[in-house]
């Protein structure tokens, strides 16, 4: 029987240790090693005498995925299908800005919230990642990063984190933690469909994370259409639950709202948002729907968008617009995963 300890915390790290006769301080240099340092094989890691290392890789060795696919845009974003110890495929995007590159990781291979401009479901949910897959993503593009760094991390790629909780925590702990990535909580972002009990809990984690809710509309009756997690959760506990994370955390929490031409882009639908969401602690990030195949939504037109986030301004919301990245390469949200390459693409 071999042991993953890639998402294994330093205590956990200490226990393995004592069980195979390894002395306890070798277990931060272990950790380092895989989360700081990022090493593809414990053969790498020379500060470990010859036959530990030996023993660590017959043992425990580090499951590194292979990328299966790869697409890029001119705009500097690059998406990357990721195929795991399984066989299951993920999928994970590196995001170019100007302050460093932004890793979009997948928390679950495929997802089960049916959302209805979204490709991630088809298929189904196959199952969850653990703590380990999602930090392979992030070290798979920080080899790939001109500067070696990530900047920062959103989980907003294939599946639903608060669904997927612990690994999620997990794989938060482990961005921060000293011997990993010391990444600051600020620089990440769980973006829920609205797991209201996640929520809650997430704010008491003691991790002060973005939080990113996807809103896509300002009634119960439109959005339960759109993102049916709705019924069990509806609008006002909803932001009851996110009013108690901005209390426990101090962060502003995003609303996404995926413009969808004809259904939630009116200047009524921007007038109820903005009578419903604190000025406060609440910022909206407007994002043009890429659209899906096979799937009846459109874009709305940049009039119509900037009229929207213009009533949104007025009420005294803070609001973006995100510029759609990924858009000319099949590889919004899910559409990678659903449509790989053909091969020698
Ligand atoms: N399950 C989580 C995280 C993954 S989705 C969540 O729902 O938040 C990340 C964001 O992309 C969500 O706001 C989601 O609604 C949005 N999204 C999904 N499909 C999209 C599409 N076709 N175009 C634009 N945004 C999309």
């Amino acid at each position: 029987m071999t042991v993953d300890l890639l998402g294994a915390e330093l205590e956990e790290m200490e226990a393995f240790c004592q069980s195979r006769g390894i002395p306890r301080y070798r277990a931060r240099q272990m950790a380092e090693g895989i989360y700081r340092r990022n090493i593809g094989s414990w053969r790498e890691l020379a500060v470990l005498p010859r036959a530990t290392r030996e023993m660590l890789a017959a043992q425990a060795p580090l499951p590194v995925p292979t990328v299966v696919d790869t697409r890029s845009t001119g705009d500097g974003t690059v998406k990357y299908l990721l195929q795991l110890a399984d066989g299951q495929k993920v999928e994970t995007v590196s995001l170019a800005y100007t302050y460093g590159t932004v890793a979009c990781v997948s928390s679950q291979a495929g997802c089960r919230q049916g959302c209805v401009f979204c490709a991630s479901h088809v298929g189904g949910c196959i199952r969850d990642l653990t703590a380990g897959e999602m930090l392979a993503q992030v070290q798979e593009l920080r080899r790939r990063a001109p500067d070696g760094k990530i900047a920062g991390v959103v989980i907003m790629g294939t599946g639903e984190p608060m669904e997927n909780y612990a690994a999620t925590v997990r794989f938060l702990r482990l961005l921060q933690a000293p011997y990993g990535l010391e990444m600051s909580p600020r620089r990440i972002t769980v973006s829920t469909c609205g797991i209201v009990p996640g929520i809650l809990r997430l704010a008491e984690e003691g991790l002060p994370v973005t939080l990113a809710v996807s809103l896509h509309a300002a009634t119960d009756e439109l959005r339960s259409r759109l993102v049916p997690v709705n019924r069990r959760y509806p609008i006002r506990k909803l932001l009851e639950a996110c009013a108690a994370y901005f209390q426990a955390t101090g962060r502003r929490v995003t609303f996404e709202y995926v413009l969808l031409e004809g259904i939630n882009d009116s200047p009524e639908e921007a007038k109820r948002l903005s009578a419903m969401l604190p000025v406060k602690w609440g910022h909206v990030n407007l994002i043009p729907v890429n659209p899906v195949a096979g799937r009846p939504f459109r874009t709305p037109s940049r009039e119509k968008m900037g009229r929207f986030a213009d009533i949104l301004r007025r009420g005294g919301l803070g609001v973006t617009v995100r510029r759609s990245l990924g858009q000319t390469i099949g590889a919004a949200c899910g559409q990678l995963r659903a449509h790989p390459f053909q091969e020698g693409n």
